[in-house]
């Protein structure tokens, strides 16, 4: 198989949350601030940290009292997911602009195939530099962005590279590939996790490049297809695509949508925002077809290869919706119920059983009274499904709108 050489790129959010309490408040700009959960409850840990709440030591997962003994000055401020998510969907938006060959990765990391667009944009790196130019401008947020051949190198370049530096990007490529990460240990590749690193210790290898130098067989033959893998990233070689935002799909059938995570996820908060990030991904989907779905879908995949942990439930709501906020509250209560307390790797969402919206609002006012005032039925559509309503979805033609809507009713922009 010939090496995919296209113009990747991995925009990536630096200390994402934080950095959108402080867009939203800038009277905390330059102040060590750590966003934390309730210091009463046992999740009460640390989800993100500026730069200068990170020069004190903090970091992820500490409790909130840690962080005051670190940083006595320290501001602490509650996680508002929905916050998170409008600016992750803005994200979306802007970088959207760029391309449509999109793929939102996580949260805060969305991956670029900007391969053509050097007439528009100019080289990779004046891309990335436009890219980081336009995020802060419209949001207030530093992004980084690493710029690869394909999806690894570009994931490689962000953390490794272009997270440290000032620029904010960095370029990987087969050519400097082995002269830049084969120096690294082995821990700093991608997809080696604590378990990998004690098997590769075993085994002698230390570095990148240590691994790199090994018969491919050799690690085919240890760790199977994960092996192998790992022995592709560590040449620089990954085979996988960026495809469109819009991918078609059998509408029939119903949508879904998933996300392996970049790391173990394990606190409450944290899972919760992915979840609810997917939903919106699903139930937008959904809309801009038109349609509203009453099965409700949740997977979930442990972190642990030795020990195979996850779950993929459903259950059928009482009336078909496509409305983020009521398809998540489905999706809190079946991940709860399912959820075992173990670190998660990937969750999915899925929206299944679909109708036509046009055709629930014809029965809802045929069931209702038969010869009610149009603007009457929407009132009492909108009184079932909540405030920012069903009606309008006749007229969507991206249902994001809807969903711009109900969390502008909740309050904050991002
Ligand atoms: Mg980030």
């Amino acid at each position: 198989m010939p090496k995919p050489t296209k113009i990747i790129m991995l925009a990536d959010m630096e200390s994402f949350y934080a950095s959108v309490e402080v867009a939203k408040n800038p009277t905390l700009r330059g102040k060590p601030v750590a966003v934390c959960g309730d210091p009463q409850k046992r999740h009460g840990i640390v989800l993100a940290a500026t730069k200068e709440a990170k020069a004190y030591g903090i970091k992820t997962g500490l409790r909130a009292w840690e962080c005051v003994d670190l940083c006595p000055g320290i501001i602490l401020v509650r996680p508002h997911m929905r916050d998170y998510l409008a600016a992750s969907l803005k994200i979306t938006d802007i970088l959207s602009g760029f391309t449509d060959r999109l793929f939102p990765y996580s949260i805060d990391e969305q991956f670029l195939d900007m391969t053509g667009c050097e007439r528009l944009f100019g080289s990779p790196e004046e891309m990335a530099g436009l890219i980081i130019k336009k995020i802060w401008g419209e949001i207030g947020i530093r992004c980084r962005v690493g710029i690869g051949e394909n999806p690894l190198q570009a994931k490689m370049a962000c953390d490794r590279f272009a997270k440290k530096n000032k620029a904010g990007f960095f370029r990987l490529s087969y050519q400097n590939y082995a002269q830049h990460t084969w120096p690294l240990p082995i821990r700093d590749l991608f997809g080696v996790g604590a378990r990998m690193e004690r098997n590769f210790f075993n085994i002698g290898v230390r570095t990148i490049g240590q691994l790199a130098r090994l018969p491919k067989e050799d690690l085919r033959f240890r760790w199977g297809v994960n092996g192998e893998v790992l022995w592709l990233n560590a040449q620089g070689i990954d085979y996988s695509t960026i495809s469109p935002l819009e991918e078609a799909e059998d509408t029939r059938r119903g949508t879904s949508h998933s996300i392996t995570l970049p790391r173990d996820y394990r606190f409450e908060k944290e899972i919760e925002v992915v979840l609810l990030e997917i939903t919106e991904e699903v139930c937008r989907r959904a809309r801009s077809w038109g349609k509203a779905g009453r099965v409700v879908h949740v997977y979930c995949r442990g972190a642990d290869f030795d020990l195979p942990t996850g779950f993929s439930r459903q259950v059928s709501i009482p009336e078909p919706t496509a409305l983020t906020m009521d398809v998540y509250d489905y999706v809190l209560k079946l991940f709860y119920a399912h959820w075992n307390r173990q670190p998660v790797r990937a969750l999915g969402v899925g929206l299944a059983g679909l109708f036509d919206l046009q055709k629930i609002q014809l029965s809802l006012i045929g069931q209702r009274e038969k010869k009610m005032a149009l603007s009457k039925a929407m009132d009492s559509i909108r009184s079932r499904f909540g405030a920012a309503s069903l009606f309008r979805s006749s007229s969507l033609t991206r249902g994001g709108m809807l969903f711009d809507r109900a969390t502008k009713i909740g309050g904050h922009e991002a």
